[in-house]
């Protein structure tokens, strides 16, 4: 935040309040230089003792919170799979009997750092019984450093470490409250806003937050300071909307007769009413005079890529050009390849003058030199119509002579700049942009929830398609893996197609080596590509079975003839990396098989198992690993078994991750990072303060009005963010 007079209290240095030693410690720490930094740290949850459980009274099965000290640590490994048990002894005060309980920590590096003997924590989580003893697993924990007394006040439980633990913290927070006042942290939010919300002012907010006399005035604080996150993030990108409502794009009407209208009357099959609708809305976008920014989200299958289609040939109709971005060659090729097909004679362009068809033109990094010149020159000459592209398309050396509309494919493999670097290429008037994907990265939800984003959705797969069957295959029960080397045989035998996908290409000679003196020794390793096909090509019931293995390390050519065979139904078995994550669409291919699904994020399983089920035939997808079921990352493969919902899985995606980075902020300290709102759980305090800000922008020179709010406004949201969300 920038040093302002009236903000002089939070831009100070904190040596200036708590002496060097203090601040040198929470700079160590925590990264803090500024007394502002430091006050926003604010503390996670608060303790009355009313709640704290003695150990000798714990009941079973329930959720309990104790504060102990540590006893006894050890660390033992586990046996049937890769990790280990570290596990803590913590004996308390409250009871008197010496009664101890122990606590287990699966992989727990973290609690292995900080629970050493003698600290004293607060310990949170459910009563198992494990053996003859009651056990917390995995409990949450919070260093403190002295038994908490028993206090009127609720104890607020802070981010801490043993370098910097929780007393400390509080009693230098403590020496700052003093100086909790209206001159030194002035209001900024207009009073009329604060008193619609019953908000307390900013100096009284924050001396609740850190101190509360009750629970409950923390948590209305903190609502206040999530507010006001929501509120001049909302303020910002009313801002953004002012200036984007500015920039230029060239109208593309639709006109009548031409190719749009031709390639609906020769589609073989009905729109669904909701490619249809949104069809109409993109329609419409391109017939403004200023840029659409539209996301197309759909599940996969869905058919998006004949929206976007149309919406291509409005643009070649009224004149201009069309580019269609894709993440990976493949899919590039593919869609080259299926859009010629769907175009048919609309792809042929007849003699000048004419002007029945259209180029379309494909333009990769592995083409020869030659081909890529003559791509060039008919981009630059306007002769071509569509051009299909890897980033290959980013170059310096492509130039359009009239870019009109620009689709991105699978938005979540590309990086905005890539994106933007293609905009860039139309000149003074930008491109309209259309977006597509099955899984929103969790940045496009967050502009979603702020509401800045235009979106449409496609929810339901064109008749005939099943959907997609989803099961967790848990390696450690041997009936499971044979059923699974079973389910693949199977499929091949009904003359149906299988992928197999691994989460690496090979593996070291010696580990490969045990991984195939039989498969039960793999137990706990990651499978390869190149294991698996091996494991495979050995197993007698594979015997008959085409088999063959796909990554990135091949080249082009020999990737392409690969895909070709395995696509003309010459190969039964493919065995591959993710290169076959997006697009890929082989209709005869029913089994999706991801070895070691916990190596792969939610939005990459969901588009693989998107690979199957897309030809009217079901589709089944078996996500195997070697964890336990009641680890963390399976229940990521719990989620995804649940669902099929594109959004609601990018909603689970952005839940685990830190609010901080979805706004793509570093967090240090800068006053636009995120500290209480929760894009996901405060979505409708967001709305609410959308609504504020719409009411407030309208009003005439509300800037004079609310002066304070004017100036904070434009500092809060530093350059990075504001950086950030431009890039659309
Ligand atoms: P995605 O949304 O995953 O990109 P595609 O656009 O690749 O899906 O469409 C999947 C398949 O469904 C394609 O073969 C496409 O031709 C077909 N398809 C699209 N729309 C329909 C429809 N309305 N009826 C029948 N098949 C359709
Ligand atoms: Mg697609």
């Amino acid at each position: 935040m920038a040093k302002s007079a009236t903000f002089s209290f939070e831009a100070a240095e904190l040596a200036t309040y708590l002496g060097a030693k203090n601040a040198s410690a929470l700079e160590k720490v925590f990264g803090y230089t500024t007394v502002g930094q430091f006050l926003w740290h604010f503390p996670r949850r608060y303790v009355e003792v009313g709640e704290l459980t003695p150990i000798s009274e714990l009941p079973f099965d329930d959720h309990v919170t104790v504060v102990a000290q540590v006893v006894n640590v050890s660390q033992r490994q586990m046996h049937s799979r890769r990790g280990f048990i570290f596990e803590v002894t913590v004996s308390d005060e409250l009871s008197s009997d010496g009664q101890e309980l122990k606590m287990t920590f699966f992989n727990g590096y973290q609690a292995r750092t900080d629970l050493q003997v003698g600290v004293i924590a607060m310990f949170s989580g459910k009563v198992g019984w494990y053996q003859d003893h009651l056990q917390l697993n995995q409990p949450d924990y919070a260093i403190l450093d002295e038994v908490a007394q028993a206090e009127p006040r609720p104890i607020p439980i802070y981010p801490a470490s043993a370098k910097m633990p929780n007393k400390r913290i509080r009693d230098l927070m403590a020496v700052l409250e003093e100086e909790f006042t209206a001159e030194n942290l002035p209001e900024f939010l207009p009073e009329k806003v604060l008193k619609a919300h019953s908000f307390q002012r900013r100096h009284m907010a924050l001396a609740d937050r850190h101190f509360p006399k009750e629970t409950k005035h923390a948590y209305i604080a903190r609502q206040r300071f999530a507010f006001e996150e929501a509120f001049m993030l909302q303020l910002a990108l009313a801002e953004r909307g002012r200036q984007l409502g500015t920039q230029h794009a060239v109208a593309r009407p639709k006109v009548v007769g031409k190719l749009a209208d031709n390639f609906d009357a020769q589609l073989p099959f009905t729109l669904t009413e909701e490619q249809v609708a949104v069809g109409d809305q993109i329609s419409s976008d391109l017939t403004q005079s200023h840029p659409m920014h539209r996301l197309l989200q759909g599940e996969v299958g869905s058919g998006k890529t004949v929206v976007a289609l149309r919406a291509i040939l409005q643009v070649i109709d009224a004149g201009g050009q069309a580019a269609l971005l894709a993440p990976t060659e493949v899919l590039a090729s593919q869609h080259y390849a299926s859009i010629k097909k769907m175009l048919g004679p609309l792809a042929e362009p007849g003699l000048f003058g004419e002007g029945e068809g259209t180029v379309v033109a494909l333009l990769t990094g592995s083409a020869k030199t030659a081909h890529r010149r003559e791509t060039r020159l008919g981009i630059a000459s306007g002769k071509t119509g569509l051009i299909i592209g890897t980033h290959a398309l980013l170059g310096d050396q492509v130039q359009f002579a009239d870019l009109g509309l620009v689709v991105v494919d699978e938005q979540h493999r590309f990086g905005v700049e890539q994106r933007d670097a293609l905009r860039a290429k139309a000149g003074d008037a930008l491109p309209h942009t259309l977006v597509m994907t099955a899984t929103p990265i969790p940045r496009t939800v967050a502009m979603t929830v702020f509401g800045d984003l235009e979106t449409s959705t496609i929810k339901r797969l064109p008749a005939g398609r099943a959907p997609i069957q989803t099961h967790i295959v848990p390696m450690q029960l041997t009936g499971f893996r044979s059923r699974l080397f079973s389910r693949m045989t199977e499929e091949v035998s009904k003359g149906h197609q299988v992928y197999v996908v691994c989460p690496r290409i090979s593996d070291s000679t010696a580990e490969q080596g045990v991984l195939l003196a039989t498969y039960e020794d793999s137990a706990g390793q990651t499978m390869s590509v190149e294991a698996m096909k091996e494991l495979l090509d050995g197993m007698p019931e594979f015997v008959a079975v085409r088999i063959e293995a796909l990554h990135s390390q091949m080249d082009a050519a020999e990737k392409q003839s690969i895909m070709d065979s395995f696509a003309r139904g010459d190969i039964d078995v493919l065995v591959s990396t993710t290169v076959i994550e997006v697009g890929v669409d082989v209709h005869n291919a029913t089994l999706m098989v991801i070895m070691d699904a916990e190596r792969f994020g939610i939005s990459q399983l969901h588009q693989l198992r998107g690979r199957v089920g897309r030809g009217g035939l079901p589709g089944t997808c078996l996500m195997t690993t070697w964890l336990d079921a009641d680890h963390p990352s399976v229940g990521r493969l719990k989620t995804i078994e649940s669902t099929t919902d594109g959004f609601e899985l990018a909603e689970a995606d952005l839940a685990e991750r830190k609010e901080g980075n979805i706004l793509g902020v570093q967090q240090s300290g800068s006053k636009s990072s995120l500290r209480e709102l929760s894009i996901i759980k405060d979505r409708a305090l967001i709305e609410q303060a959308r609504a504020d800000v719409v009411n407030l922008t309208e009003e005439a020179n509300w800037g004079k009005t609310y002066p304070q709010l004017l100036s904070v406004a434009g500092n809060w949201v530093d350059d990075s963010t504001k950086e950030y969300l431009n890039k659309n």
